[in-house]
């Protein structure tokens, strides 16, 4: 299984140093071969650690150039980072990335063989106009989007999850990943509000590949829980 953690705007390097150190130890130890990763801020990105995978919270379509306050590729390149976070909510929503931008940067970093973590979800109001609503605004989202790329992984994180204490129901998380498979035929993640305490009984259903995990990642008791609850 999968299981990532999305630091989004926390913790420092030396925070992140000692974080990995830590992780990493606890993945040696643990002999499976769930994959591990972490999206530390791009300040930590140097960070580097056997056995656990770092990639970029985000970067810009461009391997460098005239693009005030990004990274590009040749910053990622300075330290051998191979995987990036594509389309999650809070660059859709909070930071304006339309989903042209997003298909943009997604196409752009599969030209450049990155593993890609895609994100998609639906705000609360589309979640309360139906599943058919639901669905329909799924697969809007991954319009433009190389499905086949072996590279690609999907992260389902309904926005009204993200942060919030809230989760559906394990049968809507299950209803969803199925319909989802019958497109997608990648590693499909979960991610809002994912804690010790749900972890495993949402990685116990059928068509979950793993999670995407925020604010609980930030405690590194709390991941690695997360991390033991893999089936
Ligand atoms: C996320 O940022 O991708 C996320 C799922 O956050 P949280 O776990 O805090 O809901």
């Amino acid at each position: 299984m999968i299981v990532a953690a999305n630091f989004k705007t926390h913790m420092t390097r030396q925070g992140t140093r000692e974080y990995l150190d830590e992780l990493s130890r606890f993945v040696a130890a643990r002999e499976r071969d769930d994959t591990v990763m972490v999206f530390p801020p791009a300040t930590a990105l140097e960070c580097g650690s056997t056995g656990v995978l770092v990639g970029a919270q985000n970067a810009y379509a461009t391997r460098n150039g005239a693009f005030t306050g990004e990274i590009g590729l040749e910053q990622l390149e300075e330290f051998e980072i191979r995987t990036i976070l594509i389309g999650h909510s809070e660059r859709r929503h909070v930071l304006g990335e339309s989903q042209e931008d997003i298909v943009h940067k997604c196409n752009f970093f599969k030209e450049q063989g990155f593993r890609i973590i895609y994100c998609i979800g639906e705000p609360i109001e589309i979640r309360e106009s139906g599943s058919d609503a639901l669905m329909e605004y799924l697969e809007r989202q991954l319009e433009g989007i190389d499905l086949g790329y072996e590279q690609l992984i999907v992260a389902y994180e309904p926005v009204w999850a993200i942060g919030t204490g809230l989760t559906p129901s394990t049968d809507d998380i299950l209803l969803i990943h199925n319909a989802l498979k019958k497109i997608v035929k990648r590693p499909l993640l979960y991610g809002g509000s994912v804690k010790p305490e749900n972890a495993r009984e949402i990685m116990a259903l059928a068509n979950v590949d793993g999670v995407l995990v925020g604010g609980a990642s930030l405690n590194i008791d709390d991941f690695t829980s997360i991390i033991q609850s893999t089936r």
